[in-house]
């Protein structure tokens, strides 16, 4: 399984937003995507989730089974929005089987079940998502992302809004997943960045500026700054 965005560029009317992106990303990387704001991070996720059409360039998603390459770009991605919209008034199983019915999952019971134990849940599982603190609220958005066993997660901003404990717990859940898949996450918690990314993609007015090995750098803050001012 990999990623690969070759010479992927976005227009907004004359503006560009994202110009000439070129990376491949392999199964079992964690990859920071960072950049300041403005910077074109979310017309590249967006893209990448084909909810916005690239101006010129391509995304290609390849696997083993050469089936792959024909489902729709969406089965094969999980996806935690940035400011995680879920239904308040919905249970959290409730919430888990109406989602699994639109991706048509199958076994949906096993699978619930499967998932909640995996992110957590079980204590939370019978509560209104509205009851839940904001911690287990990440969590049920992480359910979500990968309720469909997609091989690809792109997790917007995961752990914003969150209290240091919960961020380590939402840390240690990202890295559980990690396993054959790929995990494109992106933050302006550097020092989060730092403690689970294996590499860091920066971009800076569109441009990628750096694809490097997160050990390789030796204080991303700093980096981050000689990189995009
Ligand atoms: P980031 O996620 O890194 O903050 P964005 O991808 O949101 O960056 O934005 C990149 C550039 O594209 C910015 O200059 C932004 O104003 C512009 N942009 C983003 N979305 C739109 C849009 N729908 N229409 C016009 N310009 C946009």
């Amino acid at each position: 399984m990999f990623i690969e965005v070759k010479n992927l560029s976005k227009n907004y009317g004359n503006q560009p937003a994202v110009h000439d992106l070129n990376f491949r990303i392999e199964v079992g990387q964690i990859v920071g995507f960072l950049g300041p704001n403005g910077a074109g991070k979310s017309t590249t996720l967006k893209m990448l989730l084909g909810l916005v059409q690239p101006t010129s360039g391509s995304i290609t998603i390849g696997g083993k089974d050469p089936h792959e390459q024909e489902i729709a770009l969406k089965k094969q991605i999980g996806y935690l929005a940035e400011n995680n919209p879920l239904y308040p008034e919905m249970y959290v199983r409730e919430f888990l089987a109406f989602i699994g019915n639109i991706h048509q999952i199958q076994y949906p019971d096993k699978r619930i079940q499967e998932v909640i134990e995996w992110v957590g849940l079980e204590k939370e599982a019978h509560k209104k998502i509205q009851a839940l603190s904001k911690g287990y609220q990440q969590r049920v958005g992480i359910a979500l992302a990968i309720l469909h066993d997609p091989p690809i997660l792109i997790l917007d901003e995961p752990t914003s809004g969150l209290d240091p404990n919960q961020r380590d717990e939402i840390r240690n859940l990202i890295k559980s997943l990690q396993k054959d898949r790929i995990i494109l996450f992106s933050s302006h918690i550097l020092s989060e960045v730092e403690a689970i990314c294996d590499r860091v993609l920066l971009i800076h007015q569109g441009k990628l500026v750096s694809d490097s090995p997160m050990k390789e750098i030796k204080d991303l803050e700093q980096f981050f700054k000689e990189k995009t001012s």
